[in-house]
């Protein structure tokens, strides 16, 4: 078993569609062992995209990623990473799969509805970074 970070973006919380993302998820086999609703500060998501400081979209993202709540949460099941970004689709909505969590609900690259993490390596830091043991271990 393995377990990934999924945020569901504030494009989704705004649209009151984030059950409807969750069916995605669950349909697609993935469990959602830990969720919350939370409003990230522009610290914390400067810190959480830490690795795109110096992309030109960088201001534009932390401002859209603090525009309203998020709902953050951890999936697992087999191949959680590459299953989950598999389903997400494409960041850019205009050329994700048929079917795929992007194509059906994403608005823009930017406002586009899910992040997941892109490796096993990243899923551990970006779970630590939302959750305690205590919410997730069981
Ligand atoms: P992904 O979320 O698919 O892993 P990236 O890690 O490359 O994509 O980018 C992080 C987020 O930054 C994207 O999900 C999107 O919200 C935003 N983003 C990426 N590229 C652009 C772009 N060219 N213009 C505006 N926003 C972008
Ligand atoms: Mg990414």
């Amino acid at each position: 078993m393995e377990r990934t970070l999924s945020i569901i973006k504030p494009d989704a919380t705004l649209r009151n569609i984030t059950g409807k993302v969750n069916a995605m998820i669950e349909d697609a086999g993935l469990k959602i062992v830990a969720q919350k609703r939370i409003r990230l500060t522009k610290e914390q998501a400067e810190e959480f995209y830490d690795v795109h400081k110096d992309k030109v979209f960088f201001p534009n993202l932390v401002e859209f990623m603090t525009s309203g709540p998020v709902v953050v949460q951890v999936l697992e099941a087999d191949n959680a990473v590459e299953l989950y970004r598999k389903i997400m689709g494409a960041t850019n909505p205009a050329v994700a799969e048929e079917g795929t969590i992007r194509k059906t609900y994403a608005l823009s690259i930017d406002k586009n509805t899910v992040h997941g993490s892109d490796s096993l390596e990243n899923a551990k830091r970006e779970i630590e970074f939302f959750f305690s043991h205590v919410e997730i271990d069981h």
